[in-house]
């Protein structure tokens, strides 16, 4: 009897929670426009991991929006996020030259005909339509099929159904089949840094991880800017955007076919290698190369931006975007470009000027030396080790200066911050998001951040 109700309890479970679509399209232009075309609608092979009372997302992140309208205009789902392609728009490149992308929405399948709605952040803070698509669940071109293989789901910190958890996927790119044990302590290890910091410490009974591996041939990934050049399973590659830094993958399909094999609502993907490097978009996944001194840094650093769409508060390293005069307020939550009136002025220190007063100067003046050193050890096609040193320096020295400056452990509006010198402001002196210290934490603003979007996958 008992086995019976169990059984019966099972089935009602799995009626209930619908399967998870996917609608795969190409994003496409150049700095001046873009267009958007249907590329596939995949069934994926696990039910829907969110929260079926939290569909609607009302955290106003992201650069998009995608919102899924039923037949009577209805939207029975949303999401904020970011794009390679709304990054890539922002170079020189899209200057010149038109690109594609591939990017996707996912969403719990719907019982009938959907159209699929794509806004664009505007100036002021609202949204734009941009495109819209029909999606009919059980049209026959909807693709069915298993994806390949990405191995046996590797359960990492399990603590309870996934529609009430975080679901945090961790995914192996340039291991081999005899890395695999390599593979699984890397994502052990960095899972674990992950939950010393808050807000994470505390949520951690919010999350569940999850790791897949699927299998490359060769070790290692791309790095095109020293001659290495490799087809890993995922497609990751350094020097993205010509960064030597910057890691991501443009093959999204292989990305999401292999995700779609874990219950998932956020990604970061372990590229094996020593050689430093990261990104991180939000809502589309998160990149670290393994076996750096400053892996673990970069693994909390990106969760970041995937997470909770925060912004680099660092402004002194080299990047890709062109730089403009404009200061439009940014969507990520952790800068503004009006200090008398941040986003974060609920948790601003009594008595603090604003903007406040830290040691800009001889920050910048200190900073700008590293990252000349910095360009010469790449040029130089130096050890890893050697760049690892300097990042050690560079971090003793500011952890000194920021930590004990006048208002180090005030809550204020700093200036520096989202790649630009003056104009962007942030919300304390220190952050992960602002140098390479993970002992400083996170900032008022993004743990506030942060917190927001794991309230909206563990609603009780
Ligand atoms: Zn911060």
């Amino acid at each position: 009897m008992r086995a019976f109700l169990a059984l019966l309890f099972a089935c009602a479970l799995s009626a209930a929670t619908p399967r998870t679509l996917r609608l795969d399209y190409v994003h496409s232009g150049d700095s001046k426009g873009e267009t958007f075309a249907l590329a596939r609608v995949v069934e994926e092979p696990l039910p829907w991991p969110g929260d079926p009372d939290r569909a609607v997302d009302d955290s106003n992140l992201g650069k998009y929006k995608a919102e899924v309208r039923d037949a009577s205009g209805k939207v029975i789902y949303s999401r904020g996020f970011a794009s390679i392609f709304g990054e890539w728009q922002d170079t020189d490149e899209a200057t010149k030259l038109q690109r594609a992308f591939e990017e996707s929405v996912r969403f719990p399948e719907p019982g009938g005909p959907v159209t699929v709605h794509l806004l664009r952040r505007q100036p002021d803070m609202g949204w734009k339509e941009v495109w819209s698509c029909p999606v009919d669940p059980k049209a026959q071109s909807v693709e069915r099929g298993a994806p390949p293989s990405a191995g046996a789901l590797i359960p990492i910190l399990k603590n309870g159904d996934p529609s009430h958890k975080v679901d945090f996927l961790i995914l192996g790119d340039g291991y081999t089949a005899k890395e695999r044990p390599k593979f699984i302590k890397d994502a052990k290890r960095l899972a674990a840094t992950l939950f010393a910091y808050e807000p994470y410490k505390s949520r951690k009974a919010d999350f569940n991880v999850w790791a897949l591996c699927p299998v490359s041939k060769e070790s290692g990934i791309s790095r095109p800017s020293t001659g290495i050049h490799k087809r890993s399973a995922l497609g990751c590659t350094y020097d993205a955007f010509g960064s030597e830094r910057y890691i991501l993958t443009f093959d999204t399909r292989a990305f999401r076919d292999a995700a779609s094999q874990a219950p998932y609502d956020f990604v970061e993907i372990l590229v094996n290698g020593r050689t430093y490097g990261g990104g991180g978009i939000h809502q589309l996944y998160g990149t670290v190369a393994s076996d750096n001194a400053f892996s673990p840094y970069v693994f909390v650093h990106e969760f970041g931006h995937h997470i909770a769409g925060l912004a680099d508060e660092y402004y002194t390293s080299d990047n890709y975007y062109n730089p403009t005069a404009a200061r439009p307020e940014p969507w990520e939550p952790n800068v503004t470009a009006d200090p008398k009136h941040p986003k974060w002025a609920d948790l601003i220190s009594p008595g603090t000027l604003l903007p406040t007063p830290w040691k800009k100067a001889e920050f910048e003046a200190y900073s700008l030396g590293i990252q000349k050193r910095r360009r010469a050890i790449r040029a130089a096609n130096q050890p890893e080790s050697v760049m690892e040193a300097l990042f050690t320096e560079e971090r003793a020295h500011e952890t000194k200066l920021l930590g004990t400056d006048a208002n180090s452990h005030r809550v204020g509006a700093f200036e520096g911050g989202n790649y630009y010198a003056t104009g962007y402001y942030r919300s304390q002196e220190d952050c992960i998001m602002f140098t390479r210290d993970l002992s400083a934490g996170f900032c008022a603003a993004c743990r506030k951040a942060i917190g927001g979007v794991i309230d909206q996958y563990t609603a009780h």
